[in-house]
């Protein structure tokens, strides 16, 4: 038996909480891992909340990242002993997940730990801190450059944001910050935002256009946030949309595109190929300050998700969110 954090939904209603599984009810797979740390994202928070359509299939153990050591494998990639990451390919949706003590998965979506991090580190960037990552990537693979001037980071105070402030800062670009919570306007300054602007700013309706100011951007928001980004993107700027923190619609005029030559790169961490993977971590192991990781995570045990998850919808969690499912 092991501990998990179970969805069910039924005629009783859809609701999660803390069970003991047995581990015949795990689900097919070449690879056993020993979770140790799991993470609670926007998207775990989503389906434990039942507040937006992510679990597809029930009972589900909920959970899009792990870290452990391999239990059993009769994948060639990997031995008994291995210490192994996963995020995303629907794990925690449409596959039980990492907020488990045990998970039993297709050996093709883990990658090593890097050696850089200890499993606790690893989630404490976690699928966010990796989809910041890849913004980052997109960003230089589209030539913006440190000295074509300001980046935006929207959603600053939450975990991709988070995550981006930092590698962004540590890579010498000038980053600006929009947050809804002024309070925490320091924390994004100790993460390296040289300016913290309020989310008002860019909350309500705008016009197709506004006065030209970043070379590039990092939206977490979505929907007239978006939309005031792009129309406020310099001249062949770039904007990377990777959340919709604030709606799923994109209310915008092709105004910045046709007239601006604006890029909108879509950034998708979950069916993200391999090799991009593999890069975006690699590059993580490098370009982040591992000390302002213990200023962006903290550590709760399993139970402790349960309630962070509205929490977390509600805007009330800075930063990032790793469980130690062993605790
Ligand atoms: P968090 O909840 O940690 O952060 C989201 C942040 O967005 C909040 O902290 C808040 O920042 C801001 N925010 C929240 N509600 C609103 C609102 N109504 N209007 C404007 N801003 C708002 O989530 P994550 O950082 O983990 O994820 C952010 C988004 O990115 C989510 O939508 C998530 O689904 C998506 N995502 C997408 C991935 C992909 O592969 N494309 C992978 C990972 C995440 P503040 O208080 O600073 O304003």
């Amino acid at each position: 038996m092991f501990k998990a954090i179970l969805i069910e939904k039924d005629d009783a209603g859809y609701r999660a909480a803390m069970r003991y599984v047995d581990d015949a009810q795990l689900p097919a797979g070449d690879v056993t891992v020993r979770v140790s740390h799991s993470t609670l994202n926007y998207k775990d928070a989503l389906a434990i909340t039942g507040k937006g359509p992510v679990v597809r299939k029930f009972p589900m153990v909920p959970g899009i990242d792990l870290a452990g050591v391999v239990e059993h494998s009769a994948h060639p990639a990997y031995q008994p002993g291995d210490a192994v990451l996963l995020n995303g390919w629907g794990v925690g949706e449409v596959h039980w997940g990492g907020l488990a003590q045990k998970a039993r998965l297709n050996g093709d979506w883990l990658i090593p730990l890097p050696g850089a991090f200890t499993p606790q580190q690893a989630m404490a960037i976690g699928t966010a801190g990796y989809t910041a990552m890849l913004c980052v990537l997109a960003l230089e693979k589209q030539g913006v450059r440190p000295a074509d001037g300001e980046i935006l980071v929207t959603g600053a105070a939450g975990g991709v944001g988070s995550v981006a402030v930092a590698l962004l800062a540590r890579l010498g670009y000038t980053v600006v910050a929009v947050t809804g919570r002024p309070h925490d306007a320091e924390y994004l300054r100790r993460l390296g935002a040289a300016e913290v602007l309020d989310r008002a700013q860019f909350a309500a309706p705008g016009k197709p256009l506004g006065k030209e100011r970043w070379a590039g951007a990092v939206d977490v928001v979505g929907s007239h946030v978006l939309a005031n980004v792009c129309a406020t993107t310099r001249y062949r700027g770039v904007v990377t949309a990777c959340g919709l923190a604030a709606g799923m619609d994109l209310p915008a005029t092709v105004a910045p595109f046709i007239l601006r030559g604006v890029t909108l790169v879509g950034i998708d961490s979950v069916m993200c190929p391999r090799a991009d993977r593999l890069q975006a971590w690699q590059r993580l192991a490098t370009d982040l300050d591992l000390a302002r990781l213990g200023d962006i995570g903290r550590t709760v045990g399993l139970a402790e998700a349960l309630p962070l998850a509205q929490q977390l919808l509600d805007g009330q969690v800075r930063g990032r969110i790793v469980v130690d499912v062993n605790q």
